[in-house]
């Protein structure tokens, strides 16, 4: 699946003492094929890791301590964009908002129609009614009985009318007559796109003017369902599409292409068999299933792991050899910094985790540290000991600090020195696994 293959093309990863040298044209290419063998249209795929590239080239992605993360976090955004940004709501204006579904036999829509009343109706406090519209087996106008029966929905059919125009015609009369604001008109469908069905779905739309046309669409069905999705938009010009099915092991390759192709948002999603079983459609999260997000997101921190354990060592060896020096220590800060893992840091600088203890810790929260440690000339940070009054009011100055801020950095840092020297031996390599994060 698509996870799989993402995992591939983040594989180059892995491995990489130094991920800096990554080579992000050899992954997107592999992300691209991912893409495509999961169904993605091809000039899509193509524009989509065309469009990553250019961006992570634009934030210099080649010389940032992680490109591993960014660039994984660069094909989600995209990802998210391309499958509709935000949240599409649904029009629920009009009186009675009137709801008609389209899509193939098999689809799901007769299932939908279910999901959609018991949602209106529990959630947003709608009295809905549900419309039978597939005339063609006897079996249909059942089973949306069924469900009907099921949530506490009305089911409005005429078994003996062979007019879909007109039952759904007459059923918004029904609607009108007896309070009902919200009209779902469940329709019939065909195994592949045909003429009959088209023309028939068209009068209906035509005559009943529906607030929401959705499109139903089983998202097993990979790059049909695009190809279906086109045939009937062109048709009806629908509102939104509805992806069923999402509950099986699909990571919905469909999705991804038909937002594009179609330029109508994904409003929710199916999945399951039970009425229950819907939910609205976050581009997000959708994202994150088709990446494997769990998956990807592990292996670029395994890989990270290896370069912090590397760094270690040769952490380690300065201590022994007495070489520890602000350089390390900006070092420390960058590497938990990026593991967002700022809490551990400063419960590690002796006295600052109590004055701390109530703030909020934010991304800067080293600002100042940074700041004093930059100011530094190469010398002072390897030898901080010849930092003396004169020095220390020039790195005041140049950092935009107090005087007071750079003494404090000073006393942390021996005290730090100070115990991971005592630290070193057993149990010192604890201590180093915890700065690397
Ligand atoms: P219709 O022909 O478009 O009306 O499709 P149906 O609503 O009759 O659904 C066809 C089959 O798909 C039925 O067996 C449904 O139970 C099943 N189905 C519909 N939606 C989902 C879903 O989200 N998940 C799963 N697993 N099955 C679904
Ligand atoms: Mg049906």
């Amino acid at each position: 699946n698509l996870s799989d293959k993402l995992d591939k093309a983040f594989h180059i990863l892995k491995g990489h003492g130094k991920i800096t040298e990554v080579n992000v044209a050899d992954t997107l290419k592999e992300v691209r094929r991912a893409l495509l063998d999961a169904d993605v249209n091809f000039k899509i795929a193509k524009d989509f890791t065309a469009k990553v590239k250019e961006k992570a080239i634009g934030q210099d992605v080649l010389t940032t301590l992680q490109p591993g993360q960014l660039l994984v976090k660069l094909v989600k955004d995209e990802l998210t964009e391309l499958m509709g940004g935000d949240v599409a709501g649904i029009n629920l204006s009009g009186t009675p908002t009137v709801i008609l579904m389209s899509g193939l036999q098999g689809s799901g829509k007769t299932t939908f129609s279910g999901k959609l009343a018991n949602f209106l109706k529990t959630k947003k406090n709608k009295k809905p009614l549900l419309v039978a519209c597939d005339i063609y087996r006897p079996a249909a106008i059942n089973q949306l009985h069924v469900v009907g029966d099921q949530i506490g929905v009305e089911v409005y059919s005429e078994p003996e009318n062979k007019n879909p125009v007109e039952i759904a015609q007459n059923a918004i009369k029904h609607a009108k007559a007896n309070g009902f604001n919200v009209v779902i008109v469940d329709t019939a469908g065909r195994l592949a796109v045909d003429q009959e069905m088209m023309d028939e779905i068209a009068r209906v739309h035509k005559a009943i003017q529906p607030q929401e046309t959705l499109f139903v669409v089983d998202s097993m069905t990979g790059q049909d369902a695009v190809n279906t999705a086109k045939a009937f938009n062109d048709i009806l010009n629908f509102d939104g599409v509805i992806l069923t099915k999402l509950d099986g092991d699909t990571r919905g390759g469909a999705a991804l292409s038909i937002k594009s192709i179609v330029n109508k948002p994904i409003k929710f999603v199916g999945t399951g068999e039970k009425m229950e079983a819907i939910d609205v459609f976050y581009p997000e999260r959708m994202a994150e299933r088709i990446l494997g997000m769990g998956d990807v997101v592990s292996l670029v921190e395994r890989a990270q792991e290896q370069f912090d354990e590397e760094e270690a060592r040769k952490l380690q060896k300065k201590i022994a050899k007495n070489e520890f020096g602000f350089d390390d220590f900006l070092t420390q800060i960058q590497q938990v910094k990026k593991m967002g893992n700022m809490k551990d840091l400063v419960g590690m600088i002796p006295g600052a985790s109590k004055a701390m203890k109530d703030v909020e810790i934010e991304d800067d929260a080293f600002k100042h540290i940074e700041a004093i440690i930059h100011s530094m000339t190469p010398i002072e940070r390897s030898k901080p000991a010849i930092i003396d009054v004169k020095r220390k009011a020039r790195i005041a100055k140049g950092s935009g600090t107090k005087v007071e801020q750079v003494n404090q950095l000073m006393k942390q840092f021996d005290q730090m020195s100070k115990m991971m020297k005592m630290m070193q031996g057993p149990g010192g390599k604890n201590l180093m696994k915890m700065m690397g994060g």
